[in-house]
């Protein structure tokens, strides 16, 4: 497979074409944004534990069951993945209150909900990606009907299966956000990636935050969480 143009620089990655135009090469950077792009720095090695880690888990999901974007790693940064058209919807589940969710609502973090909850936000950089709900998404062609069950059932279940491989690794999963695409045939699998970034992560016991939320918060050692992640997940 060869490596062509770059389509697209975003925030954490950049896509490029490659010479099947089904697939996509992801290039993970070590680059990190945080409310809305008004934070900038960067996380040394942040790329290289991202790639694995997001493989790693579209694997262990593709194994569960969930239809994912998931081709092949090419190396520590690199990525073929199946293109898709991105639904344009940040999908978070929670299974404890935290971060937007502890400030819209006005409770502390750390309470652990009975149920998991799921929120949209539509994603658009410039609107700050609002928070909206399914009707909203409809009635914005965002995605239809049948496309918004399907990704509420695989987000619920990418959770299952998230919630349970972490509590082995004496990680809490408290919340995350995953993207959705579909393929050139309209299947909805999912895409973007599964990382310390996207997730927040906390350790079972000491309650230590072990995600992107110690760069937000600047409370250090931010690479070292990264790091004690990967080493958790990979084992390395
Ligand atoms: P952002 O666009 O939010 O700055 P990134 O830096 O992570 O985010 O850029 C990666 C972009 O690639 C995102 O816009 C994401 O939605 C998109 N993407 C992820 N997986 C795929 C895929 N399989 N096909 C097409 N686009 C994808
Ligand atoms: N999240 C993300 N990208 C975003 C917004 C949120 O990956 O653009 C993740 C975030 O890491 C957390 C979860 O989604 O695991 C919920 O984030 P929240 O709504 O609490 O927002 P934040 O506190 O990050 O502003």
């Amino acid at each position: 497979m060869e490596k062509l143009n770059q389509l697209y620089e975003g925030k954490a990655k950049k896509v490029f074409a490659t010479d099947d135009p089904e697939v996509l090469l992801v290039s993970y950077k070590d680059d990190a944004t945080a409310f809305n792009g008004l934070k900038k720095g960067t996380i040394s090695g942040k790329g290289a534990i991202n790639n694995r880690v997001t493989n790693f888990m579209m694997q262990l999901l593709e194994k569960e069951g969930v239809p994912t974007h998931y081709v092949k790693e090419l190396s520590d940064r690199e990525t073929l993945v199946k293109k898709v058209s991105i639904v344009p919807l940040e999908v978070i589940i929670r299974n404890i209150s935290a971060g937007s969710f502890s400030k819209r609502c006005g409770v502390e973090e750390g309470i652990v909900f009975e149920q998991p909850t799921i929120e949209f936000s539509y994603k658009n950089d410039e609107l700050g990606d609002p928070l909206i709900n399914a009707y909203h998404a409809v009635a914005l062609k965002l995605a239809t009907w049948d496309e918004i069950e399907t990704i509420k059932k695989l987000a619920f279940k990418v959770n299952d299966v998230m919630k349970a491989y972490f509590k082995n690794l004496g990680v809490d999963l408290v919340d995350f956000k995953l993207e959705f695409g579909r393929l050139s045939d309209g299947t909805i699998v999912l895409a973007d990636e599964i990382s310390p970034d996207t997730c927040r992560f906390w350790d079972s016991e000491t309650h230590e935050k072990l995600d992107k939320d110690r760069f937000r918060r600047d409370l250090g050692n931010v690479e070292d969480a990264y790091i004690e992640m990967k080493k958790r997940i990979l084992g390395e």
